[in-house]
């Protein structure tokens, strides 16, 4: 094993500013083989992932982490698209039910600290249990996203799930991903069309006005406190500080290089 950092991915992250969210899908799948999965919540940018992977057979797995209080639209939209792009889903679940984490610590998710600590045991712990298993996970994550996504590399290190991350779309424009969706079709979670800009849990999810910022309906009952629940590396402060390790071959085949680490 050898040790990566998010500086050691400049260099690949620069040659990939050009090429197209297929072309970086592709590469993906060569060089992690079977240990590369996407990781969606079902909103738009990731049903176009799915889309792509289904239309080009790339045969990579969907994880999807069902809080239990996802909207219904969503697991609808996560069981269209495994059975019209046949895709495999598999769907992450938590420890405990809403109502057994709301009995043992009350109603996490109408405070700030309590956000944190439901969507670590909700969202983020739920994806840990597959550490160990993936090198890769692709996300939907995209730079016109703006905010904490305004400067989100395509490739990054996730020191958590010791992996890497991949944003194939990190460089597709609101534009692109409406044509993209509309040219071919593309299965959405219906809820978009009712106002959602993005979509997590029905405790913390509303639809937005149209001059409201993307995410104002992520958490708006705690205000400004909360925008993102941190299951994306990119999204938490000092996320990329640390590093990963990966085998030598793997680091070879992802930076396009011939390591001797025994010199
Ligand atoms: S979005 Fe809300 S309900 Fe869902 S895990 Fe986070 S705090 Fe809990």
């Amino acid at each position: 094993m050898a040790r990566l950092n998010q500086a050691d991915l400049n260099d690949i992250n620069r040659s990939f500013e050009d090429r197209s969210p297929l072309e970086i899908l592709q590469w993906a799948h060569e060089v992690f083989g079977e240990r590369i999965a996407v990781l969606s919540a079902m909103q738009r940018a990731g049903c176009m992932v799915c889309h792509m992977i289904g239309q080009h057979k790339l045969d990579i797995p969907v994880l999807f982490v069902d809080t239990g209080v996802n909207f219904a639209e969503t697991l609808e939209t996560r069981d269209r698209l495994a059975s019209e792009y046949a895709l495999k889903m598999i769907t992450l679940a938590p420890t405990q039910t809403m109502e057994e984490q709301t009995r043992e610590f009350g109603v996490l998710y109408l405070t700030p600290e309590g956000q944190k600590k439901c969507c670590q045991m909700r969202k983020t712990d739920p994806l840990l249990q597959a550490k160990g298993r993936y090198d890769c996970l692709i996300g939907g994550l995209r730079r016109a996203e703006g905010g904490k996504r305004g400067n989100v590399p395509i490739l990054s290190i996730d020191p958590q799930m010791n992996c890497i991350r991949a944003n194939p779309l990190a460089n597709v424009t609101d534009e692109q991903l409406k044509s993209y969706l509309a040219e071919h079709q593309v299965i959405v979670n219906p809820l978009h069309a009712q106002g959602f800009t993005t979509i997590g849990c029905n405790r913390c999810t509303t639809p937005v006005l149209p001059d409201e910022p993307k995410r104002a309906g992520r958490w708006r009952h705690l205000g400004t406190w909360s925008a993102y629940c941190e299951i994306n590396p990119t999204d938490r402060d000092g996320g990329l500080s640390k590093w990963i390790d990966l085998p030598v071959d793997l680091i070879d085949r992802l930076l396009g290089q011939k390591s001797d680490f025994a010199i």
